[in-house]
């Protein structure tokens, strides 16, 4: 099999590349910036790419920010979007519980290991849920909570899933509950198994990382809804209604992006080395995921 095709400087290849797609999918950080820092050219690339007339829409799997936080940090960047653009995996969660699972009253309640983002999508969808950022459960357990918990008069009866996500406030409580709702046979959900969470300065746990716990006591994985969840291609494309062939997947993570692009069956994939995945990843022999082609950082695409 070819290798992937590196773009860097070929002007040529560039634009050929560029004029198979009308329409990029963008993950977000690691491509168009790092944590709170844009990468020099990222507004310029986007202006480009809208200039010749390509659609764009910012796949991410960060949970803790909801569509209309994330509008705000592309307004605070300097980076044209529209909120509409985004789509996230609290927003994919969110609208498979609404559109596809259709919890039916009473176990019509989710309870959410996460962030506000998380909470504020499933508000957009009118789900109601518990956990989540309430303080109450920011605490150590008790002696009283483990009772409790056993004997189920702690557990909101009608719960009918558990959707974790990035929860920076896990602690033993809340994984307990997740638990004990799973026990009772709640649907299993995550927003997103990233194991890692790269930051400015390192890695961190991510979704995936915290949520291990209640995995491994459960003994089942989660329905994952963000990248390269396929539940999170159907559902972008029910809301663009695009052509996979002539849609392209921007990313930097071979195993979330790259996956996510293959999988779904796009026209192509383009990886850029700002981010978590190496060259030497992607050169190495029989590397199990590779991009259709990869660039050393996105501005390269401006030439
Ligand atoms: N999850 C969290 C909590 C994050 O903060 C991030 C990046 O900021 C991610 C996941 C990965 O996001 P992306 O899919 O945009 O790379
Ligand atoms: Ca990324």
């Amino acid at each position: 099999m070819a290798g992937p095709k590196y773009l860097t400087g070929d002007k040529a290849g560039i634009e050929e590349f560029l004029a198979k797609f009308d329409l990029f999918l963008f993950d977000c950080d690691g491509v168009l910036w790092s944590g709170d820092n844009i990468y020099p050219g990222t507004a310029e690339t986007i202006e480009m790419l809208r200039a010749k007339g390509k659609q764009l829409v910012f796949v991410t799997n960060n949970s803790t920010k909801s569509r209309a936080d994330y509008k705000k940090k592309f307004d605070g960047l300097g980076i044209p979007a529209k909120v509409e653009e985004v789509f996230g995996s609290a927003y994919s969660a969110a609208i498979y519980i609404s559109r596809i699972l259709k919890l039916q009253a009473p176990k019509n309640k989710v309870f959410v290991l996460g962030e506000s983002g998380i909470e504020e999508e499933l508000k957009s969808e009118n789900i109601s849920y518990i956990g989540g950022t309430d303080p109450t459960l920011r605490r150590d357990m008790e002696q009283k909570d483990f009772l409790s918990i056993a004997d189920g008069s702690a557990l909101d009866p009608d719960v009918g899933c558990v959707l974790i996500g990035l929860d920076f406030h896990i602690n033993y409580l809340k994984m307990s509950l997740a638990y004990n709702y799973l026990r009772k046979g709640a649907v299993f959900l995550a927003t997103n198994t990233d194991s890692t969470l790269p930051m400015a300065h390192g890695f961190f746990p991510g979704a995936g990382g915290v949520g291990a716990g209640v995995v491994k006591a459960h003994g089942k994985d989660p329905l994952a809804l963000g990248k390269p969840s396929q539940a999170m291609m159907d559902a972008i494309e029910g809301k663009f209604h695009f052509d996979r062939s002539r849609t392209c997947m921007v990313g930097d993570r071979l195993n979330t992006d790259i996956q996510f692009g293959i999988e779904g069956k796009l026209g192509g994939t383009l990886m850029v080395l700002t981010g978590v995945s190496t060259k030497e990843e992607i050169l190495a022999e029989g590397a199990p995921v590779v991009p259709s082609v990869y660039l050393d950082k996105l501005s390269d695409l401006l030439g």
